[in-house]
């Protein structure tokens, strides 16, 4: 077998042909030209004749411990259609990219399931590169008919660069996938989504959830009148949380100085957090005997987590029927604990009644969104783009918008 068949075989790009293959100090180079005789702008249309050309590599796939580049000559064309020159297309690689299209899918693949450190230390790259290569294969697989079928989407806002900016994420309730990202959390920042849904596909929406934010809830009451604003029932267990923390905080030296309890961990601070944020039907062992301690000394953060429990049971066993006269029942044991950071959350649900209850009964309790939001935190804690949010959001896309990546060597 010729040299080149073998070369031509290994590299299997579909209308590509390795004319030379050289080893240099960069790696393997292969030297690769078209089959076709015409050129093609990215646009789609063959352009006879070319503009000028010039040498370009691009990175491909690793052979064995190898690294592979890939050489051609790639023209530039006057396209009628595009009425101005622009770099052809080649058929291994996507416009503009200095990889080729397997290595970004492999990228992109890598990118799904681990932490870009790991993935640019596995393929030798960098983490800019990663960024770039995860953009390009979300533009190409971002489809615009994602937004033609949204009847109940929610809305959230996730924090990036220490919590100083923040993104708008908006996600589809019934397949969980995140369906647009973009900068702010401002009304402006919800106004545009809904700009690019259009009045039509607005009107379809049933219902959207959110947390207490005024910002969406006027851009939503604007642009989708017909939908009904609910509130994500994990925000409102995490405002429960976030009380339950304040009055762990209050009572914390109390709690410390209780040598029966203290006795029990190492680090009671800590497991006693982890306690009282879990989930009762999650509860360890340790964790029990950790509550019941609080119970016996009969602290107000014993009295909270009750409360904290009581109110995720709303959205887990409580019939919908029956949600309201619960959470009006909630709201008044809550008043009267005499626990301030309790008083507080039992107002701020007061507040938000009509749209915890539409919530609930729209069937929305059981959000799917809570996992794509857990998705998120993962990935922000991977360390993706801290610093540039579109980076963040493209990863966001890919990992949580329903995005299939076929890897080059399963094709
Ligand atoms: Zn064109």
């Amino acid at each position: 077998m010729r040299v080149n068949t073998a070369f031509n075989r290994i590299l299997a790009i579909e209308g590509t042909l390795v004319d030379s293959v050289a080893f240099t100090d960069e790696g393997l180079v292969l030297t690769v030209r078209r089959r076709a005789r015409t050129h093609r702008c990215p646009c789609g249309r063959r352009v006879r004749g070319r503009y000028d050309a010039s040498t370009r590599r691009w990175r491909h796939l690793d052979f064995g411990t190898c690294r592979v580049l890939l050489e051609a000559s790639i023209a530039r064309v006057a396209c009628p259609r595009c009425r101005r020159v622009r770099t052809e297309a080649v058929p291994w690689a996507r416009d503009g990219a200095r990889f080729t299209r397997d290595f970004e899918d492999m990228i992109a693949w890598l990118a799904q399931r681990m932490d870009k450190t790991s993935v640019a230390r596995l393929l030798r790259t960098s983490w800019k590169s990663v960024d770039r290569a995860i953009t390009r294969v979300v533009d190409e697989h971002l489809d615009t008919a994602r937004l033609d079928h949204l009847y109940r989407i929610g809305v959230d806002e996730i924090s990036y660069r220490k919590g100083r900016k923040f993104l708008t994420v908006v996600a589809d309730h019934d397949t969980g996938d995140v369906v647009w990202v973009a900068t702010g959390k401002s009304e402006e920042s919800l106004a545009s989504f809904f700009d690019l849904l259009g009045p039509e596909r607005a009107s379809q929406l049933e219902a959207v959830t959110m947390d207490g934010s005024k910002a969406f809830r006027g851009a939503t009451a604007k642009a989708a009148p017909n939908a009904k604003i609910c509130l994500d029932p994990f925000h409102i267990i995490k405002w429960a949380s976030e009380a339950l923390d304040l009055v762990f905080r209050a009572e914390r030296f109390e709690f410390l100085t209780h040598a029966n309890l203290a006795a029990r961990s190492n680090a009671p601070w800590t497991a006693a957090r982890f306690a009282l944020r879990r989930a009762k039907e999650k509860l360890t062992p340790a964790d029990q005997k950790m509550l019941a301690a609080m119970r016996r000394e009969r602290l107000n953060v014993h009295r909270a987590w009750l409360l904290k429990e009581e109110l995720r049971d709303l959205f887990r066993v409580i019939e919908p029927a029956k949600a309201s006269a619960y959470l009006r029942r909630w709201i008044t044991r809550a008043r009267r604990s005499g626990i301030t950071p309790m008083i507080n959350l039992a107002k701020r649900l007061e507040a938000h009644t009509d749209r915890i209850i539409a919530g609930i009964e729209l069937g929305l309790s059981n959000s799917r969104l809570e996992g794509t939001n857990a998705k998120i935190r993962v990935i922000q804690r991977r360390g993706y783009g801290y610093h540039h949010p579109n980076a963040l959001a493209a990863t966001i896309y890919l990992c949580c918008g329903g995005i299939t990546v076929t890897l080059p060597t399963r094709r």
